[in-house]
């Protein structure tokens, strides 16, 4: 593969540079270090950090951007020899050859399912790219500006879902330990909460996510410096609490405590299973059988959509399927929990709908997989995934500052 070498020329931004030193660095970076040889920038030395994927050279701007370069098409012949000529480029061009290139690490970015990908890519498809392409290998210390970045936005949360998870998390431990038959006082679960969330704030407002986003909980509300002030955070927090409580004092808790533990199949485990030579994730909240019914869970903290929920179940019906074969005609419903309104509803889960939300999810994979330009290594370019025109969906996405729909934010 080619790289630079000391001694030869490059054109940045019109001012001629000769490379005296070329240093390789962890991953994919190069620092150079250079000479100014045109009259603008005779004698002047400058330290310049280089990024390479391929035979793509990007070397960083001081003012945020990058100079672009490829190292088989770029060089300009001249009196005074070969000049590598560079060009302004963005964080997005960036994203876009490393979304091309396979991972360096010894972890590889493997195409797969499940139902939230699919929602995720029903919403906008150039958020899809970034969270499942160009995050990859963010977590590395030495990977590119723009893919630390796509990361650490990756793991941003907001207010609202936060609040959800954290209820969900309270009622699955609440669970597993009735399953494991040490059951916990309804007010040590809401304790529980209270510290978990309060930890949250803190690590949120000190920034401490930014060291480890995929560990600590960071508010979209801080990255973009909206306003978060205290009572939104109790509002927040009060409403987490009365639906915590509603579960808690729910027929539906007392009806799980009663239930022999064995009765339990899962509670919120992520389990695979293949469909379309494709592995496909599920987390149910809550899947069990009373042998009679193989029942599956879903608890709702906000508004419900019907054909939604269908979808959702029927995915996790379809693993259920093929997890138990032996139960192939044991009848199976889907029960979803409106934690705000403290209603049931059931959702048919029968041959007909398991095959109805089987075609759709294998239809799915196929939209999904013809967008990677290398289906094999599932490599992608950002051209694919367009940006959607929906500002109100654009407004709360963790996505806004690489789409430049942030403005006034940061
Ligand atoms: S800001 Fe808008 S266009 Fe960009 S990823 Fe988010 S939802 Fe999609």
């Amino acid at each position: 593969m080619p790289t630079l070498k000391p001694g030869q020329n490059l054109l940045l931004n019109n001012r001629l540079w000769s490379l005296w030193q070329v240093t390789p660095r962890e991953g994919r970076r190069l620092d150079l270090e250079a000479i100014g040889a045109s009259e603008s920038a005779q004698g002047m030395t400058r330290r310049l950090a280089a990024v390479q994927y391929g035979l793509e050279l990007f070397i960083a701007q001081r003012r945020g951007g990058y100079w672009r370069a490829n190292l088989e098409h770029d060089w300009q012949e001249t009196r005074s020899g070969p000049i590598l000529e560079f060009h302004p480029a963005t964080r997005l061009d960036l994203l876009d050859c490393h979304t091309q290139t396979p991972a360096q690490g010894e972890l590889p970015n493997v195409f797969s399912w499940s139902y939230s990908r699919w929602a995720k890519y029903r919403t906008c498809s150039r958020a899809y790219y970034y969270h499942y392409y160009a995050a990859w290998e963010g977590w590395q210390p030495e990977a590119p500006e723009p893919v630390r970045t796509t990361y650490l936005l990756k793991n941003l949360t907001a207010i609202a879902p936060w609040m959800s998870t954290l209820v969900y998390e309270s009622i699955r431990f609440a669970l597993a330990r009735l399953r494991a038959g040490q059951p916990i006082d309804n007010s040590d679960v809401v304790a529980q909460m209270h510290r978990r969330a309060q930890a949250d704030f803190e690590s949120s407002k000190s920034g401490r996510y930014q060291q480890k986003p995929n560990a600590l909980i960071g508010f979209q509300e801080h990255y973009y410096n909206a306003r978060l002030d205290a009572s939104v955070w109790r509002s927040a927090w009060q409403q987490a609490e009365n639906l915590l409580q509603t579960f808690l004092n729910a027929p539906l808790h007392a009806d799980l405590q009663q239930s022999p533990a064995s009765t339990f199949l899962d509670v919120e485990t992520l389990h695979s299973f293949t469909l379309a030579n494709t592995k496909v994730w599920v987390q149910m909240d809550l899947a069990r059988f009373d042998g009679q019914t193989i029942e599956i869970y879903d608890w709702k903290s906000g508004a419900i959509d019907a054909a939604e929920v269908q979808r959702q179940l029927g995915v996790y019906g379809l693993y259920i399927r093929q997890a138990y074969p032996d139960w192939h005609r044991i009848p199976m419903k889907g029960i979803v929990y409106a934690l705000a309104k403290d209603e049931t509803i059931e959702v048919e889960l029968n041959s007909t709908t398991l095959e109805a939300v089987e075609t759709e999810v294998k239809d799915s994979i196929a939209e999904m997989r013809r967008l990677l330009t290398d289906a094999e290594a599932n490599l992608t370019k950002i051209e694919r995934f367009p940006m959607i025109t929906d500002l109100t969906v654009c407004r709360t996405c963790q996505y806004r500052e690489l789409c430049g729909r942030a403005e006034n934010e940061r």
